[in-house]
């Protein structure tokens, strides 16, 4: 508390800012807590291939279970991981989840689906997580099928993430991914030097797709460009008819996410009896896109 709060406003900033550290204080708390508590869980959302509606891989969203029993969604809670140092603790518990979840993530998606994960940029460049991260994927035995999910930031010059640890991800074949590609700082020059093998299209350039020009402009350039640089394009965030149309009809984009096909789901909800013939495993994720 200030001392001298003769002047109200000095005293009205000083509570409000109190305020605010307090609330940050319990969210760090309840924090370290969950992790104490292996309190998260992942959501799935299929990558779909938009000519044959098959499901190409599924993409690990971390949710975190609070003390009420809320789910809540990891943008409340990603950033101060990685601020706390906390991240890697929590990535390692949701590489955990995915190991123990195989069997029913073969069952529920195919044996051949890719697994994503996303990693944070500043997360990404830490060799003291990345190193035993990849080691994990590695003793699963099939990290083939991983995809390591990160933004352009992680692939700024000279950085470890770049120079030291794709080259260890790549040489034990774990596929590198760029998310939400076309919001980040990442100059062309510098895409050049990027190897990844996916380049994912930002949500904000897809939605209205159907009606922004400047949009399908951009879409026409990025398509051209990673197909110059032999990378995968999936758009991200369809959630229309019409924007899937519109991709079908006027672009060579093979791959889309979104909810439209499918919501992040848990796999308990999709109690399957018996293992999923393959051509009800997408019927399967449109019907649970429904009831959620
Ligand atoms: P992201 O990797 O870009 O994931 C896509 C986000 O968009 C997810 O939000 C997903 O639920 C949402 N989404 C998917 N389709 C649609 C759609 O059609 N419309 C709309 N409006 N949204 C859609 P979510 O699950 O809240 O995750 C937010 C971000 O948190 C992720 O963005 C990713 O950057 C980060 N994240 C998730 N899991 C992890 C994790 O295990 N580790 C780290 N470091 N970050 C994670
Ligand atoms: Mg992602
Ligand atoms: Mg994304
Ligand atoms: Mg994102």
């Amino acid at each position: 508390r200030v001392k001298n709060s003769g002047k109200g406003a000095l005293a009205f900033f000083s509570s409000a800012m109190e305020h605010e550290a307090l609330a940050r204080m319990k969210v760090e708390q309840s924090l370290r807590l969950a992790i104490l508590e292996k309190r998260f869980c992942c959501a799935f959302q299929a990558k779909v291939d938009i000519r044959t509606e098959e499901i190409k891989g599924i993409e690990a969203l971390v949710r975190l279970r609070d003390n009420e029993g809320v789910i809540q969604a990891p943008g409340s809670f990603i950033n101060l991981a990685v601020e706390l140092g906390l991240i890697d603790e929590l990535a390692h518990l949701v590489l955990d989840e995915i190991v123990k979840s195989i069997d029913l993530i073969n069952d529920t998606f195919g044996p051949d689906a890719t697994i994503s994960i996303n990693v944070a940029a500043k997360q990404a460049s830490n060799p003291d997580f990345m190193q035993p991260f990849a080691r994990a994927i590695e003793a699963t035995g099939f990290p083939k099928r991983f995809m390591i999910e990160v933004t352009e930031d992680a692939f700024v010059t000279r950085s470890h993430f770049q120079d030291e640890i794709v080259p260890l991800l790549r040489a034990i074949g774990v596929g590198i991914s760029i998310d939400d590609f076309g919001i980040g700082y990442s100059s062309l020059s510098a895409l050049a030097d990027i190897t990844a093998d996916e380049i994912k299209i930002d949500r904000s350039f897809i939605t209205d797709i159907h009606k922004r020009p400047r949009s399908q402009g951009i879409l026409r350039a990025i398509e051209s460009l990673s197909e110059a640089l032999g990378m995968t394009v999936i758009a991200e965030g369809i959630e229309s008819f019409e924007e899937l149309a519109y991709l079908q009809a006027a672009t060579k984009i093979r791959y889309a996410q979104g909810y439209y096909f499918s919501r992040p789901i848990f796999l308990e909800e999709l109690k399957p009896a018996t293992p999923l013939a393959s051509e009800a495993r997408m019927s399967l994720a449109s019907r649970a896109v429904q009831e959620n």
